[in-house]
């Protein structure tokens, strides 16, 4: 179903009216973790600013460790809801257990599924039912056709509003969190018609390298990319030293402004 096979034509996913597909590159920014109101309409207006169209911030989080942050829960869901409300912006959030789908999906634009749980099948099933656009990440030990059976398991389920996101990989190399595999992009693209976006942030792990990143992801044809801003990454629940803040969100949003024409 996800296959060019299937579908020559490269889709336009729509996320509460905003266009990821060929002819943009939809720029998504926010919190990594919604933490408090301030800190999340704070990093709203600044992802705003530099153009972003989308709202991200998990409320879920997925941590390696159980004892760091896990997220606010159903809380974090209502101030994203607030903060959709006084900025405009839909919100992507993320949604780590099927039985959390309904609940996530009553409040998110579109849903987002990490890379831990690229295969987690019930999950994937559950979002397929749920009515709302899917954001699938790629797992980090995934290939490229685990990622597009991964995308099918959602599609079988009659949803087909999905945007597959290139979000690293593991490989041996230590100095990054995890290696931006950016022929991924022209590669799944090749093999399917979903949208793909690439992820800087939880790729590269380090602010730096966040711009270098998005180039690469805008200069081999990405159709968007999902970035981590916070207004005081300083003091950030959970990793803040990926987040853009002020000043590198003006070169970002030079960097957007100036994009050559999409054909
Ligand atoms: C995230 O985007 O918040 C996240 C946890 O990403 P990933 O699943 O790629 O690690």
């Amino acid at each position: 179903l996800v296959s060019r096979e299937h579908h020559a034509e490269r889709t336009v996913v729509r996320v509460g009216g905003v266009p990821i597909g060929p002819g943009t590159v939809t720029l998504i920014a926010g919190p990594c973790a919604v933490e408090t109101p301030e800190q999340t309409l704070g990093a709203a207006q600044m992802a705003q600013a530099a153009g972003a169209t989308l709202l991200r911030g998990g409320a879920f989080k997925p941590r390696t460790s159980p004892y760091a942050f896990q997220g606010l829960g159903e809380a974090g869901l209502r101030i994203l809801a607030d903060v959709r409300e006084e900025t405009g912006m839909p919100i992507v959030t993320e949604v780590v257990d099927a039985g959390d789908v309904e609940l996530v999906a009553s409040y998110a634009d579109m849903l987002q599924i990490g890379t831990r749980n690229a295969q987690n099948f019930a999950l994937l099933q559950a979002a397929g039912e749920s009515g709302k656009p899917v954001m699938l990440k790629r797992g980090m030990n995934g290939t490229i056709e685990e990622w597009l059976m991964a995308a099918e398991y959602v599609a079988q389920r009659g949803n087909l509003d999905i945007v597959l996101c290139e979000r690293g990989i593991r490989t041996f190399e230590k100095a990054t969190r995890n290696t931006l595999d950016i022929s991924a992009v022209p590669v799944a693209q090749r093999l399917s018609h979903l949208p793909v976006i690439v992820d800087p942030s939880h790729s590269g792990g380090s602010r730096d390298l966040v711009l270098p990143l998005t180039r690469a992801a805008v200069a081999v044809g990405a159709d968007g990319v999902i970035i981590d801003v916070h207004p005081h990454p300083e003091t950030a629940l959970c990793d803040g030293p990926q987040a853009l803040v002020d000043g590198d969100l003006r070169e970002l949003a030079k960097l957007m402004r100036d994009l050559p024409p999409i054909v």
